[in-house]
């Protein structure tokens, strides 16, 4: 049985997905330190985090009966070391993900898990940059989290149990329902969801209809909850290319080639509901 009161969590990188994972550890109970190497983001990160957890309490969707977590704001990695597990939910690109990882595993104790919130970079590949690979596995929490109970977990070849049963308890802390599923470039959620958006997207490029019509067609014919093109400025549409680029390194499969809409609106700094505007204006 899941004890809340024994899990203290590091979250590095206060961006859409560090700010959802904080809200929701903190709503179960949990004390968590966020960490982001830019100031600025830092100095949002309280706001932005509170904000989260008072929607997840408006619907519902925290338990009532505990105290919230505290939250602790840092610009310094160290301050992760005494933690009982540090998630990263930087950037998506395996050189910074790589440079982050060694540092975190010379500070935190052996047996400590690192868990890495990659859309997509395959684990194993993450494990060669780390000096307990044991100790390294992937957790892909969905935005927004404190809403999405369902977390698709990655076990690399070299993952150990006791990481992989200690982030199960620690999710279940957390409220969250766990998948285990094994290691592949995108798993099974970005694999699937990933180049969909990208298609849409590319639909929208070819003319062939209109943003608004391919996401009412896919909601309304297809029961998507959204559409793809609200989906992919949920996402970040920055983050939704550079996972795309991850996909099509390691697959060659020529639909994740990001299409030129996608590419032309991330250098606009159109990167969607994050910059205020994307495939829809949030203004
Ligand atoms: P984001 O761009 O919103 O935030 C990333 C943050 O990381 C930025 O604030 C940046 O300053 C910070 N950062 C960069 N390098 C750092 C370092 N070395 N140390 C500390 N902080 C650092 O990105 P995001 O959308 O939150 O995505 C984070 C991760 O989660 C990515 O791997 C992404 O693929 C994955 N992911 C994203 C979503 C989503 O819906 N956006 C969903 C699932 C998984």
């Amino acid at each position: 049985m899941s004890n809340y009161k024994e899990h203290r969590i590091a979250v590095i990188g206060a961006g859409v997905m560090g700010t959802n994972i904080a809200a929701t550890a903190i709503g179960h109970g949990l004390p968590v330190v966020l960490v982001d190497v830019d100031e600025h983001v830092v100095e949002e990160a309280r706001t932005t985090t509170l904000n989260h957890v008072r929607h997840a309490q408006l619907m519902g969707a925290l338990p009532a009966d505990r105290p919230l977590g505290t939250l602790t704001t840092s610009v310094s990695v160290e301050d992760a070391a005494d933690t009982t597990a540090v998630v990263e939910a930087i950037v998506e690109s395996p050189e910074v993900k790589a440079k982050l990882l060694t540092e975190l595993s010379a500070l935190v104790a052996a047996g400590t898990p690192l868990i890495s919130n990659t859309s997509g970079i395959p684990i194993d590949e993450l494990a060669d940059w780390v000096t307990r690979p044991a100790d390294l596995l992937g957790t892909h929490f969905m935005n927004p989290t404190y809403l999405i109970k369902m977390v698709e977990v990655i076990r690399g070849p070299r993952t150990g149990d006791a990481a992989l049963e200690s982030v199960a308890d620690l999710l279940t802390a957390m409220g969250r329902q766990p998948v285990v599923v094994r290691d592949a470039p995108g798993f099974v959620t970005s694999r699937l969801l990933h180049p969909m958006l990208n298609d849409a997207a590319r639909i929208v490029g070819a003319g062939t209809a209109t943003v608004e019509d391919v996401d009412a067609l896919m909601s309304g014919c297809l029961g998507h909850p959204t559409g793809p093109l609200r989906t992919a400025d949920l996402i970040g549409l920055d983050n939704l290319a550079d996972s795309l680029r991850v996909l099509h390194e390691r697959t060659g499969d020529e639909r994740c080639r990001p299409c030129d809409l996608l590419l032309d609106k991330v250098r606009a700094g159109h990167l969607g509901r994050k910059s205020g505007r994307g495939f829809y204006d949030y203004g």
